[in-house]
């Protein structure tokens, strides 16, 4: 084999913006950027550095423009840009909520459309961002699930949300500014927008390995959460090739009602989803996993349910997050009553669980978890799809 051949084999697989346009570098991983690289003219021996240099560019001071990379010759900045673009999804609405909540239309190639969710905290500031346009799965609370899927985002979408709010949050190191000087207006991001990121796992993992790399946006594994509805066979995964904080959309306490909640539960179900779940702290070097509850008026907010889950989740490090549902037009369920939550929140807290509860952030604008649409609304499921993946 000679020295090229698989390089050409990988470079046919990275994601063009045309057929046989500029190859995108958002999102490609290292070593991906350094095959792109010497497959289109620079030389092996330089391509480390070269990989670094542009590196620190695009995600160390957020540069679009190759003539702006100073510390490369013209005349290889030129060459660079015969071949390449650095592209984000393009911002093409903002909304500002009361509370400080801003949430952002991503458009990404094909016109599809997701929403991005940037929530200001005392403490922090938390980027929700998204792993598909729509979702395969049904879950009965969840607008995304009324939608089709229609695409995974690609890595570099996907690192490109993060990449977009930093623009609008003028969250870039400014000119002999070190990183790290000021405090980071983004320190946290969760994959809780729309879509399963376990149904796309090698490109959010390689988003996310981007997002945490210490020479760019430099997050730590600990500042993200992937939340997944329980895709239990990429859970191990997701700790030994990610390493992040895993949150699981729990939800119910018996199958009985999950299966019906939460519908990929009729695959792995609650017991096979706990033994995955009771590995991930070991695997992943990390202190608990959050349980995400929507409370749900008269199916899952009972006394009873309270005591079961703490019941099953016995010897698991838990943070247990309670979310009062954010209701949409159509929604086949009530948000339970607010007593009702605080009684549940009492017993899961007396048996020596973190148990807060989630103040509903942007309500004035729809930017509640849930909530989050796109322009491919209108591919609705039909309800024989629903009943499709209901029984899987
Ligand atoms: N698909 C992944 C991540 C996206 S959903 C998952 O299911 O975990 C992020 C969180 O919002 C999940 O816990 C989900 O169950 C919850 N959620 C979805 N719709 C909601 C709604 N209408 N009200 C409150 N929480 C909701
Ligand atoms: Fe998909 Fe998560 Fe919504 Fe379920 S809750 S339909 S898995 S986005």
């Amino acid at each position: 084999m000679t020295d090229t051949a698989p390089v050409t084999q990988d470079v046919m697989t990275i994601p063009r913006k045309a057929p046989e346009g500029p190859i995108n570098l958002v999102g490609l991983t290292r070593d991906r950027l350094r095959e792109v690289l010497i497959a289109h003219g620079t030389p092996e021996r330089q391509a480390r550095m070269r990989v670094n240099q542009i590196w620190q560019w695009i995600y160390g001071w957020g540069v679009r423009d190759f003539e702006a990379m100073t510390n490369l010759s013209k005349a290889y900045r030129k060459q660079l840009a015969d071949h390449f673009v650095i592209e984000i999804p393009e911002m093409v609405s903002r909304q500002v909520s009361a509370d400080g909540t801003r949430k952002y239309l991503a458009r990404i190639a094909g016109g599809h459309e997701v929403e991005v969710v940037y929530i200001p905290e005392a403490d922090r500031g938390t980027l929700c961002i998204s792993s598909q346009v729509g979702c395969t799965l049904t879950c009965s609370f969840c607008h995304t699930g009324t939608q089709k899927l229609v695409r995974n985002l690609t890595a570099g979408e996907i690192v490109g949300q993060v990449m977009m709010a930093r623009d609008d949050l003028d969250e870039w190191p400014r000119r002999g500014e070190g990183a790290g000087e000021r405090p980071r207006l983004l320190s946290n991001i969760v994959l809780m927008g729309m879509g399963e990121p376990l149904y796309n796992f090698d490109n959010v993992r390689d988003a996310m390995k981007i997002a945490m790399d210490g020479e760019g946006i430099s997050l730590s594994r600990r500042r993200i959460t992937l939340s997944t509805s329980g895709v239990v066979p990429e859970i191990a995964k997701t700790a030994e090739e990610i390493g992040c904080m895993l949150a699981v959309s729990f939800h119910a306490t018996t199958d009985e009602v999950r299966d019906k909640l939460v519908p990929i539960n009729r695959k792995w179900n609650i017991a096979t989803l706990l033994e995955a779940l009771r590995e991930y702290p070991r695997l992943s070097n990390s202190e608990r996993i959050t349980f995400e509850y929507v409370m749900l008026k008269d199916v899952n907010d009972s006394d009873a349910d309270a005591r079961r889950l703490v019941k099953l989740i016995e010897g698991i490090p838990a943070k247990i997050n309670l979310i009062p549902f954010n209701e949409w037009p159509g929604a086949p369920h009530q948000r339970s009553d607010w007593d009702r939550i605080e009684a549940f929140a009492d017993i899961v807290h007396k048996a020596g669980y973190a148990s807060p509860i989630r103040t509903p952030r942007g309500e004035d604008i729809m930017a509640a978890c849930g909530q989050l649409k796109s322009a491919t609304e209108r591919q609705k499921k039909s309800r024989r799809e629903i009943a499709a993946e209901t029984r899987t």
